[in-house]
């Protein structure tokens, strides 16, 4: 793969944010509100590193060997894991990262909280909901939201911040997005204390903004193609 311009990938940091804004403005939000996290995978370190010097924060990853380089070359960045979760590596990731965003089953969780190195900050939770019953994609069906939701709520060290869904590679980003932000607000409406809205891609980040987003993320879009 060729490594891109790092000139380009702080001009399309730029244009992404500024994607951002104008979604967050014409959904009568905030600006700044929603949160930009930078999907590196697949990446030379220096893409990474790239962002990382125009002001890019946060970053998303879905396997762990290959996220390990640009980690060690960005200690200071806070690392978001977004692939699916093996049990055999809840180890690694409870000692690596800040984030979670794809749990979706009690007994992942129960090791992150067992595993989670004492003296870290709580690890940050999203439960990932199959909310268009794809058979491709990990994730709960909705119903059984509530109930692990309750479950993960009463294990330590770690927090439930709230609910992440990836729509159907040609699907309906509108209803799926729409319908991740109703069960959102039901389970709000429960008394879950959830803050946050993982969903919104390259490609549909305008509509997740729309529908309440508080995390999207954003690889092709930075990094060019994979
Ligand atoms: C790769 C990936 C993204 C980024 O997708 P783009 O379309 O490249 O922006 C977001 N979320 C998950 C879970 C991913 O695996």
């Amino acid at each position: 793969m060729d490594p891109r311009n790092t000139n380009d990938i702080a001009a399309d940091l730029a244009k992404v944010r500024a994607r951002i804004e104008t979604a967050e403005r014409a959904a009568g939000r905030r600006a700044g509100e929603v949160m930009l996290l930078a999907v590196a995978k697949g990446q030379p370190v220096e893409a990474a590193l790239a962002a990382a010097q125009a002001g890019q924060h946060a970053f998303g990853e879905n396997y762990l060997q290959d996220a390990a380089m640009r980690m060690a070359a960005l200690p200071r960045a806070e690392w978001h894991f977004i692939g699916r979760i093996q049990s055999n590596k809840t180890r690694a990731i409870a000692e690596r990262f800040a984030w979670v965003h794809t749990v979706d089953r009690a007994s992942v969780a129960e090791r992150f909280a067992a595993q989670r190195p004492a003296g870290m900050a709580p690890l940050m939770v999203c439960v990932q909901v199959n909310v268009d019953g794809d058979p491709a994609k990990a994730g709960i069906r909705p119903d059984d939201a509530h109930g692990l939701v309750s479950a993960l709520r009463r294990l330590p060290n770690l927090t439930v911040r709230g609910l992440m869904t990836i729509p159907r590679e040609s699907g309906d980003a509108d209803a799926a997005y729409r319908g991740l932000r109703a069960l959102f607000d039901a389970l709000r409406a429960d008394g879950h204390p959830l803050d946050t809205l993982s969903m919104g891609m390259s490609s549909d980040l305008e509509t997740a903004v729309r529908h309440g987003a508080t995390i999207v993320r954003i690889g092709t879009a930075l990094f060019g193609g994979r």
